[in-house]
């Protein structure tokens, strides 16, 4: 079984962990670094950005994060955490900067902080139920980005190779099949390294 860890310094974890054990992987919440080890794959959750950056920083986990992805093991940005694998931000200087796109922040105005979207996910759903919080969306991706998602004409789901990312909360409904497809990801990096 492939073991899919959830970075719990701060945000949307144990939602996650039951999205990903309903995938028949098992998730475990990252607390430590040294945890990051004994993970196959990992989701950044959904939160506040800022704050789990500052978090990051306080525990000693960005250098962590990084060697993560540049070993290959597959990362999966939800929300705030999409916010962090960006190599661009509008406005701000990049947090963990390893996914090839330019993403703002708050990007649906103000009145509308939450809202609910059906959403055609390419290779994952026709119909997904998509719960956006103070989502941030994706303004450019580079050539190697696929889109997965867009709504109102805005990037709100890509994958770039190791690298999947969403604007919304995929773990806030009980369809799991983007966090299906994301344990498929890490399945097929760890399938890899064994052969
Ligand atoms: N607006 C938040 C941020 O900038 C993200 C919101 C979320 O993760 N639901 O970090």
């Amino acid at each position: 079984m492939v073991k899919v860890g959830v970075l719990a310094l701060q945000g949307a974890v144990r939602e996650h962990i039951r999205s990903v054990e309903e995938c028949g992987a098992e998730g475990i919440a990252i607390k430590k670094i040294e945890q990051l080890k004994e993970v196959d794959g990992l989701i950044l959750p959904g939160g506040e950005s800022t704050a789990m950056r500052r978090l990051i920083d306080k525990y000693g986990f960005m250098d962590a994060l990084k060697e993560f992805a540049a070993e290959g093991k597959p990362m999966f940005g939800t929300c705030a955490g999409l916010i962090l694998l960006a190599k661009n931000l509008v406005g701000n200087e990049p947090h963990i900067g390893v996914m090839d796109i330019t993403v703002e922040r708050n990007s649906f105005g103000r009145q509308v902080d939450s809202f609910e979207a059906d959403l055609a996910i390419k290779d994952v759903a026709d119909n997904f139920p998509a719960v956006f919080i103070r989502a941030p969306h994706i303004v450019e991706a580079g050539a190697e980005v696929e889109i997965l998602a867009k709504h109102n004409d805005r990037i709100v789901a890509a994958r770039e190779g190791q690298f999947l990312g969403c604007s919304f909360h995929p773990e806030l409904t009980d369809q799991h099949d983007l966090t299906a497809y994301f344990v498929e990801m890490v399945k097929e990096v760890k399938a890899k390294q064994f052969a």
